[in-house]
């Protein structure tokens, strides 16, 4: 599985583009690693935080931290959600980031979700 989707086939086996389909992943995951960004291309911005993102599903992507989560740590779960990143030319840029979601376990059958 890799994300973004690779136009040019598979880094890892060789297989073509075309033997290549689209699949939906896991909007769950576990932050690998995370980064708190104060300045962007020079100038000082209001922070927020990168981080690298191991899906459920199995691929490890970079991805912005929703807004207000700047204590989120190093094995969190996180899910994602949709959020407006930027504003260019007047329009809102969506993109999906991620937020910490409290792992709720059901005492009676051990299942986590
Ligand atoms: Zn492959």
């Amino acid at each position: 599985v890799s994300f973004p989707p690779l136009a040019i086939g598979c880094e890892a086996c060789g297989a073509t583009e075309q033997q290549l389909r689209p699949i939906p992943v896991a909007t769950h995951g576990t932050i690998h690693s995370l980064a708190e960004v104060h300045l962007q291309h020079g100038k000082s911005s209001e922070p927020f935080v990168v981080a690298e993102i191991r899906l459920d599903d199995g691929p490890l992507i970079r991805a912005l931290m929703a807004r207000d989560e700047h204590h989120a740590r190093i094995g969190d779960t996180v899910s994602a959600v949709w959020a407006v990143t930027q504003i260019q030319d007047g329009d809102e840029v969506v993109e999906p980031a991620f937020t910490t979601t409290p792992t709720v376990t059901d005492a009676r059958n051990g299942v986590t979700t």
